[in-house]
């Protein structure tokens, strides 16, 4: 029987990444997901990678899906002269009005109310923390003053980090908006949002997808932020996917609260049944080496067993030395390490007693819990919306998930789940046949084979599409 990974792999795409036949092979060694950065990818690059993805996905079929990454408010210098250096106790002022180029007494920042927003004594950092300044005055219009902690080269368009600033941007930028436009127009299948700071932001980009869209393309809310940790109850509620953003992440924090707050964001997206994704720096030495290190072997086991759904490639595909082989040995740590029994499963029962799907929370829950019981080897789920797959896959039973739907635009939305693997199907006749079917389909596609049992979810009467109600084992 062959060996499915159930926790799955995103790779960003860039130009290691960019032709047909490496993203092919990347596919066949375990991509599940690919990504593209719209802070580097131009319109036309973006539609024809798309394009590209779709093509190679359709001759393998295996539903790849693809997120569509938003900048986000993403602050960043201007120019600056070479070798422009700041030393310890040096003061430097900062423009966010004029275009200057830089050099080792002024600076330009592209955030026109920085002045207004930023308080004496908080903390800038620029080029991911590698130079720290301290906000000693502002005139409140169009420069500040500030002092050098920790100095340093400073190069043209580095990050621009404030991480105690209560900043008043929109979360949207112009540029947001029209890639967000752009994405929905090529019909990815999530769109991620970066610097998200409250629930409202990604509710901004939900309007512009409910505006522009005849499909709710759901949104993933990368945290990356403090202010976004402190507001992560209210941010999870109205997004489909939390992104544990650990690079930005740990420039705004001490990098030694990330593996916690990792912990704890896992685990409120595993309760709110939506996926998590943990991102940046996980195989970052195979940017340059075949091999991986021993710590970032651990950091991907860790991450599996802490419950992800996926994790994340970034430098490592879109600009590394070995796209293939990263996806290669990303695959060969999740195969090792998902199914011990030593990773604790969730097993608290839903308690939204009084919502409305709750029979089917209930189903799903107690199919998860009956398949490790029996020793199942799948639980299949007839539905359109989903719906199911995220609470099934939610629950990590030690099974595949296998999702049958007519609904074409989840095929591939839903190939970022744990577990999950959706087929076409649009037989609905009668429950017997279609179960028969749809078992048949799972041994052609080799999740099962004779003898193996499987937990089948439908709705009865099932030519009216309904809220799953029935839980039925069989025997093959
Ligand atoms: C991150 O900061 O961890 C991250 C995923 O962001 P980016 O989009 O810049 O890669």
């Amino acid at each position: 029987m062959k060996k499915i990974k159930k926790t799955k792999i995103i790779a960003t795409i860039g130009p290691s990444s960019s032709s047909s036949s490496i993203m092919e092979k990347m596919m066949i060694e375990g991509v599940d997901v690919f990504r593209i950065n719209f802070s580097h990818a131009k319109h036309n690059e973006a539609k024809k990678i798309i394009k590209q993805i779709r093509q190679i996905d359709n001759k393998l079929s295996l539903n790849t899906a693809i997120i569509a990454d938003l900048q986000g408010p993403k602050l960043r210098i201007g120019k600056m002269r070479k070798n422009s250096s700041l030393k310890i106790g040096d003061e430097i002022t900062i423009d966010c009005k004029s275009q200057l180029v830089g050099n080792n007494k002024k600076m330009y920042v592209n955030y026109k109310d920085l002045a207004k927003d930023i308080k004496k004594g908080e903390k800038i950092l620029i080029d991911d923390g590698k130079i720290i300044l301290k906000v000693l005055s502002s005139n409140k219009k169009t420069q500040i003053i500030a002092e050098v902690v920790q100095g340093g080269e400073v190069k043209s368009n580095k990050g621009f980090n404030l991480p105690n600033t209560k900043i008043s941007l929109s979360p949207l930028t112009d540029k947001d908006v029209k890639d967000a436009i752009l994405a929905i127009e090529e019909n990815v299948d999530w769109i991620a949002l970066s610097f998200v700071r409250k629930r409202s932001d990604i509710e901004s980009l939900v309007k512009i997808i409910n505006k522009k869209s005849e499909y709710s393309i759901p949104v993933i809310a990368k945290i990356e932020k403090p202010e976004a940790l402190k507001n992560i109850d209210e941010i999870i509620k109205v997004s489909s996917g939390l992104m544990v953003a650990r690079g930005d992440l740990g420039v705004e924090l001490q990098s030694s609260e990330i593996p916690l707050i990792q912990k704890r964001l896992v685990a409120k997206a595993k309760k709110s049944r939506i996926p998590v994704i943990i991102a940046t720096q996980m195989m970052e030495s195979m940017m340059e080496s075949v091999t991986p290190s021993r710590a970032e072997v651990n950091d991907v086991a860790n991450s599996v067993m802490d419950g992800a759904d996926a994790v994340m490639l970034s430098g490592e595909t879109s600009v590394g030395k070995f796209p293939t082989e990263v996806i290669k040995t990303m695959s060969s740590i999740i195969n090792k390490v998902e199914n011990s029994n030593l990773i604790s499963l969730a097993n608290k029962r839903p308690k939204d007693q009084k919502s409305k799907r709750y029979i089917t929370k209930s189903i799903c829950f107690s199919a998860a819990k009956m398949a490790n019981d029996i020793k199942a080897k799948a639980i299949s789920t007839l539905t359109n919306s989903g719906y199911t797959a995220f609470q099934i896959s939610s629950w990590r039973p030690s099974t595949h998930v296998l999702v049958f739907t007519s609904n074409r635009r989840i095929l591939t939305q839903l190939n970022l789940l744990w577990g999950v693997k959706a087929f076409f199907y649009d037989g609905f006749e009668s429950t017997d046949s279609t179960v028969e079917e749809i078992n048949k389909i799972a041994m052609e596609n080799k999740y099962l084979q004779k003898g193996d049992k499987v937990i089948n979810l439908t709705s009865m009467p099932i030519d009216q599409k309904g809220m799953t109600n029935t839980l039925r084992i069989s025997e093959l």
